[in-house]
């Protein structure tokens, strides 16, 4: 009798496909194959085999099953989940699960090894070449370096026979952690978090537990004890820790060194390909216990998965809005609850929904209310820009500049926040008024020193800085206006010429190597003044920073999106939670035009809870998350006419359900992007609707014209 194997295919298609199973190929479910698609091979998942021969149509048989460990029930379980709750095609999640399986392979390196034959001339120099040999393997380079000859003494000895070329695969690199080492004495309030985490480990099983601690209360160190219990209780389990920055990356593997002796495995966008291949197999096998990673690690094919840390879990980069579209955080717990699984979300400022469960008790709640140590958390200023405003044309206020002074003298270092990469958010020409912006998209062209160029952030156009203006032709005539990081950086070299500056974010930081170069120099106090976006305000700590100064606290506030006062909250909490980490005491500046504004009493005061209660409250009554549900639906195209009339179309065939409004069709604030047009909708339904089934339900309903696409955001966190 011979097998039917569904196999889906990482492809924007809505379901698995059928194919024969070619005879002694012995699939399980999870193997990846070859499947034929048209003229091309593709590499898919088994998701379900059964006997059977298909109808009356021959089926296509597989071409082969690919040489990499299978994909574990509970990932593939997880992938049909994510792709069912987002909207989306099964294949979109699968490509993410299976990209570090496609990645290549390393290269075997090319080894020699004695043979024990005997070379007719035995000369000194093959002599010594020999008795390096005797020491193991070596690649030809060394072997003459280390004999101290020429390369050609070593290519004569294999011509004799007397070397032979072996090809040695690189070593596997996740050794096991060392679960004998001792971590930090916990104080108090550190050791009954620890120990609640540890007991809700011990239970095994899924829960999920919210880690609220403020920023330096030693959030790290308590999960640590949880991952270390959870490593201890079963020699196959394994731990999944995601954060939402590369830069922090390293400094949490180097805590992670430090706690288990041995390198974790790490998963992000800057691991190179080989690497990537090695680290999926090694997840896949069991023999990776430890990864630290970004979003995606949420999708590698874990077999033994018992507990994931979220740190930082409040944090905007785990959500994906692009592509695939998820929330990584969400997800987490949806995983956990697959594996079975403890899911440890940790923060000094959760996000109203997963402080919502916390407070219904739907996950375990555990404070950490003081920092490690004799730290204590920083004074936090307003600085009413309004009553002192910067010179004309500068950005630093004379308070904030006066801290500056002070801070540098005392030999201590400063954080200056600002929110934005580049020299200046738009460029405008004082002779016609026109702003610059991106070719076929509405958006500003944001200006770039460094690079000289006028670069899109939204969709990566960029293009020399002219002379003239490219509207009326005037020349000299564009002048750059507002700030961002790089001419704070100018203000502060002028203000401060002796100081050492640096500036932090995406621009100057591009790989891991690069992030963790720039935090060791500032943890080792070589910088002076760091200007830095919120790649390096979060997470970080540096011993000697005493004063962070926020450029732009409104900044966030503009636009007013649903989530615009938690955000600002949040990453400003995080970034002045940087001063002050150990035994001197910090300060933190916020430059606003709104003093009275809530978020900023609510900062000044230090008082979460009141924030918190006061956001909820609104929430509430509006019925948006978390006490209600919202989805969005973007439709696009290049011709405004045919999206009009598809968006009109689909207007009238929204399904009619009980506790759905829906809202729109309006055309998008980025109205125009690529040259094409968007328009969105915008649902909000009841709790206990299934939000997902009815945007599928309504999906069905319509056939997009060709050049018209409907993209589905569950939860969307960007209203633009
Ligand atoms: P959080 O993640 O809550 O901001 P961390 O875990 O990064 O805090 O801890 C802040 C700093 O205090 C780190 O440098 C950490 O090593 C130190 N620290 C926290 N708890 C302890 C402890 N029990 N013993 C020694 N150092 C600690």
């Amino acid at each position: 009798m011979s097998r039917i194997a569904s196999v889906l295919l990482p492809m924007p298609l809505p379901e698995a496909f059928d194919y024969a199973e070619p005879e002694g190929m012995e699939l399980v479910v999870g193997d990846q194959v070859a499947a034929p698609l048209g003229p091309r091979l593709l590499r898919g998942v088994v998701v379900a085999l059964r006997e059977g021969a298909g109808g009356n149509r021959p089926l296509k048989a597989l071409d082969s099953k690919l040489d990499s460990p299978p994909l574990p029930p509970g990932a593939i379980e997880f992938v049909q989940w994510a792709a069912r709750y987002s909207v989306d095609a099964p294949g979109q999640p699968l490509a993410i699960a299976i990209r570090g399986a496609r990645a290549p392979k390393a290269k075997p390196h090319k080894l020699l090894e004695a043979t024990g034959v005997t070379p007719a001339r035995a000369t000194p120099a093959r002599q010594k070449v020999l008795e390096a040999a005797a020491g193991g393997p070596q690649t030809p380079a060394d072997l003459a370096r280390a004999a101290g000859v020429s390369a050609g003494v070593v290519k004569g000895l294999v011509e004799e026979g007397a070397l032979a070329l072996r090809l040695v695969e690189e070593p596997a690199a996740f050794p096991e952690p060392d679960l004998a080492r001792a971590g930090h004495a916990l104080n108090a309030s550190q050791a009954a978090a620890a120990q609640a985490l540890q007991a809700m480990v011990a239970e095994g099983g899924f829960n999920v537990a919210l880690l609220d601690g403020v920023t330096g209360s030693g959030k790290t160190e308590v999960y640590l004890e949880a991952v270390a219990a959870a490593l201890a209780k079963d020699p196959a389990a394994q731990v999944l820790v995601m954060l939402p920055e590369i830069a922090l990356t390293q400094a949490v593997i180097a805590r992670f060194v430090e706690r288990f002796g041995v390198e974790p495995a790490e998963w992000h966008s800057d691991v190179a390909p080989p690497m990537r291949r090695r680290t999926w197999d090694a997840v896949a096998t069991g023999a990776a216990r430890i990864v630290i990673g970004a979003r995606s690690a949420l999708f590698l094919p874990f077999t033994h998965l018992s507990l994931i840390v979220v740190d930082e879990e409040h944090d905007g980069s785990y959500k994906q809005d692009e592509g695939f579209i998820y929330q990584a955080r969400d997800l987490s717990v949806m995983r956990g609850k697959i594996e079975g699984a403890g899911v440890i979300l940790a923060s000094a400022t959760p996000s109203l929904e997963t402080l919502r469960n916390a407070e219904t008790g739907r996950y375990r709640w555990l404070k950490l209310t003081s920092r490690h140590g004799t730290a204590q958390l920083p004074d936090i200023t307003l600085i009413d820009l309004k009553a002192t405003p910067p010179p004309s044309g500068r950005w630093l206020s004379p308070p904030l500049v006066d801290a500056m002074g002070q801070t540098l003298a005392a030999g201590e270092q400063t954080l200056l926040f600002l929110n934005r990469r580049g020299y200046a958010p738009l460029v405008l020409c004082k002779a016609c008024g026109e702003k610059l912006t991106s070719p076929d998209t509405d958006s500003w062209l944001v200006e770039h020193r460094y690079s000289g160029r006028l670069v899109c952030h939204l969709t990566g156009f960029s293009m020399p800085k002219p002379d003239k203006c490219p509207h009326c032709g005037a020349k000299d005539s564009l002048t750059s206006i507002g700030p961002g990081v790089e001419r704070v950086e100018e203000e502060a070299r002028h203000l401060f010429p002796d100081a050492r500056i640096a500036v932090f974010s995406s621009d100057t930081v591009w790989d891991a190597k690069e992030a963790r170069r720039l935090v060791d120099a500032m943890a080792d106090g070589e910088i002076d003044i760091l200007v830095a976006t919120q790649a390096a305000a979060k997470g970080h700590n540096f011993p000697k920073l005493t004063l962070v100064g926020v450029v732009d606290a409104d900044l966030g506030l503009r636009g007013g999106d649903l989530r615009a006062a938690e955000r600002t909250y949040q990453l400003l909490a995080q970034a002045t939670g940087r001063a002050g980490r150990r035994d001197r005491p910090g300060r933190a500046l916020l430059q606003t035009y709104a003093p009275e504004h809530s978020v900023m009493q609510a900062l000044k005061a230090q008082d979460r809870d009141a924030f918190v209660e006061a956001e909820m409250a609104e929430r509430e009554i509006m019925k948006l998350p978390p006490f209600g549900r919202l989805g969005a639906i973007v439709v696009s195209g290049p011709d405004a006419a045919a999206l009009e009339a598809f968006a009109r179309e689909m207007a009238k065939v929204a399904p009619n359900a009980e506790g759905v409004e829906v809202y729109g069709p309006a055309d998008a604030p980025l109205a125009l992007v690529r040259g094409r047009r968007r328009k969105r909708f915008l649902v909000r339904a009841d709790r206990n609707v299934d939000l997902s089934a009815y945007l599928a339900t309504w999906r069905a309903r319509v056939r997009p014209p060709g050049a018209i696409r409907v993209a589905i955001d569950v939860d969307p966190y960007s209203f633009l």
